[in-house]
């Protein structure tokens, strides 16, 4: 296997899942209409940030997170910044870019921050 990232494979990779989680919000945010006309549960102690009221509240708090990285490695593939760890600027290993095209670190800052020390 090529070492050397394609980036228009990578790119399409992420504008798929990026499709896929906005399908989702809509589907989300139709269930949701749904619910409030036949009497839903209080919302108003959910939302505690104006993010999540303006998008989080159709959408998990996984997928509204997953959503910004995407956003953020299409932000970043268009200004040349791809694949470079956010946190040390070395570069991400390219398995683990093809696994999660959205990672912003490298796996030695993910595990530190994993483990709370980033
Ligand atoms: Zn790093």
């Amino acid at each position: 296997m090529s070492r050397t990232l394609d980036l228009e494979v990578i790119r399409e990779h992420l504008e798929a899942k990026r499709r896929e989680l906005l399908e989702g919000v809509s589907r989300a945010r139709q269930v949701t209409s749904e619910e409030s006309e036949a009497g839903a549960p209080d919302i108003a102690d959910r939302a505690t940030s104006a993010f999540q009221r303006d998008f989080s509240f159709y959408v998990s708090e996984n997928e509204a997170r997953m959503l910004r990285l995407i956003e953020e490695a299409l932000a970043r593939l268009d200004n040349g910044r791809y694949g470079v760890c956010v946190s040390c600027s070395q570069p991400i290993e390219a398995p683990r870019l093809q696994a999660l095209p959205w990672a912003r670190h490298c796996i030695a800052c993910q595990e530190l921050q994993d483990r709370g020390e980033l």
